[in-house]
């Protein structure tokens, strides 16, 4: 009788396996037309994952970086120069609307990726009504054995970040997804601070050691146990752009998060190391197309950390590279140079919109709006920007003209009017016009401040990267990585 049972219970796994299987292969995920045969993994389950999340990253973005770097290798050659990630084996690309919108948030596209399902813009492992809650893939690979890292260039409870260990109603609610953070239980938090006050005690009192160090941050080990790491030289409560990070001076990149939280995760077991490189989007919000490119090759930087893992233990790693929407409706070509690029104008550029903004602010102080003038600001402009008097047009100092005149009326009596929101979003009126203008002398554009709805590329290499081929939904980036660490067919096994 007992035999019976255990034959009938072995019995009954092997159907339920099958027919999880069945509707695995018989049942599209959301958006995949034709589930391939790739669909399935039958390979090694990796043990070392990686998914790094460009955050406002499209193919506008990578190619104007591997044109920058081609042209800045050899001028004029017209030979893009390749990061390391779009040499990957395979490359598919996705979908990124939500269920607002076909042009989405942060929120909801890392909630498609993190749990597979599509929400409202801003809402955080939620259904729409804001009532169910999603289980994000970390929670269950930690339930498997994996360890958990998720590492960031914003703030550690920003969005994206946030959809790999929280669920909330809202972005928002920072001291909710602090909390959260605090009682995931993950292992290794690592670059941007806090946006809630209280989330560094909220993370002591949960048990993790928060260390904002170079030297402590330098000096954590595979035995250090729960940690957040963040990073002691901070833009708000974001690593600094790339351009402007002290790089003699030994500043952490994102690079060096990753790498400190490969040494931090390493264990018998393996990780999942989320990785999200958030000032690309932010860059691309301000038009900064100089920002946006340098820290797409930091980007670049913090995959190449991965590759180490990846060279080392190739049969046993999986790194996943992808973008969660586009920010700016960043184009390659301008109207006002044709077909014609110039990509060393981005070389002149050396500091980013944050920092050509404090300069502009200092200066303020120190004029009114009658005695403020672009000739003594030439020459921080041209340090900053390579512009002078002698290399703009007319139009183009008109353009300045009328930037400054705006700089100059204080933020509170200036009206946010349509015009205002097309020539300067909210930004500094003056930086975010000489952006624009060196953006378009080198050939480059902005249609927007805010998220397209472009489709993002996906690059995979590893054990399961095969999966990644084609063109579907950002969910299935999900449903992708889950059938590749085993993960779908033990939720089906055990009714979940
Ligand atoms: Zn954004």
């Amino acid at each position: 009788m007992l035999k019976k049972t255990r034959f009938l219970s072995g019995v009954s796994l092997f159907l339920v396996l099958i027919m999880a299987l069945t509707i695995l292969g018989s049942v599209p995920s959301p958006g995949t037309a034709n589930p391939k045969k790739t669909d399935f993994h039958t390979g090694r389950v990796p043990k070392y994952v990686f998914m790094f999340i460009g955050d406002g990253l499209s193919y506008a973005q990578v190619s104007s970086a591997e044109m920058y770097l081609g042209n800045k290798a050899a001028l004029g050659a017209v030979i893009p120069q390749r990061l390391n990630f779009t040499q990957f084996p395979v490359h598919g690309a996705a979908m990124t609307h939500d269920s607002t919108s076909f042009v989405p948030d942060s929120a909801s596209t890392a909630t498609s990726m993190s749990s597979g399902y599509k929400t409202l813009s801003g809402v955080i492992n939620m259904d729409v009504t804001k009532t169910i809650e999603y289980t994000p893939i970390t929670e269950d690979l930690k339930a498997l054995g994996y360890k958990i890292g998720i590492v960031t260039s914003v703030p550690i409870d920003h969005a994206t970040p946030a959809a790999y260990y929280a669920k909330v109603a809202h972005r928002g609610m920072t001291t909710e997804i602090a909390r959260q953070l605090a009682q995931s239980g993950f292992d290794y938090f690592g670059g941007g601070g806090f946006q809630a006050a209280t989330g560094p005690a909220l993370a002591e009192a949960g048990g993790y050691t928060v260390v904002n160090t170079t030297e402590d941050i330098l000096a954590l080990h595979k035995n250090s146990g729960k940690v957040v790491a963040i990073s002691p030289d901070l833009d708000g409560k974001a690593l600094n752009y790339e351009l402007d990070r002290d790089k003699e001076g030994g500043e952490l990149s994102l690079a060096d998060f990753v790498r400190k939280g490969i040494e931090v995760l390493d264990n018998p077991n393996g990780f999942f190391m989320m990785v999200e490189s958030g000032k690309i989007d932010w860059a691309g919000h301000a038009n900064d197309a100089a920002a946006n490119i340098a820290d797409t090759i930091a980007f670049a930087d913090a995959i190449e950390e991965a590759l180490n893992v990846y060279r080392k233990h190739p049969k046993d790693t999986l790194i996943i590279v992808t973008g969660d929407h586009e920010c700016g409706g960043m184009t390659i070509g301008y109207a006002g140079t044709g077909y014609a690029t110039f990509f060393e104008k981005i070389e002149k550029v050396t500091m980013s919109y944050v920092e050509f903004s404090k300069i502009v602010n200092n200066y303020k102080k120190t004029v009114t709006a009658e005695t403020a003038s672009l000739t003594e600001l030439f020459p921080q402009i041209e340090q900053a920007y390579g512009l002078t008097p002698e290399n703009l047009s007319a139009y183009e100092m008109g353009l300045l003209e009328d930037a400054l005149e705006r700089t100059m009326v204080p933020a509170s009596e200036r009206p946010y009017t349509v015009q205002e929101r097309l020539l300067y979003a909210g930004y500094e009126p003056l930086t975010v016009k000489l952006s624009h203008i060196v953006n378009n002398k080198a050939g480059l554009h902005f249609s927007s401040y805010s998220h397209t709805g472009q489709p993002v590329p996906v690059y995979a290499i590893g054990a399961g990267a095969e999966l990644f081929d084609g063109f579907y939904d950002n969910t299935d980036i999900y449903f992708k990585t889950a059938e590749i660490t085993k993960l779908s067919r033990i939720k089906k096994a055990v009714g979940m």
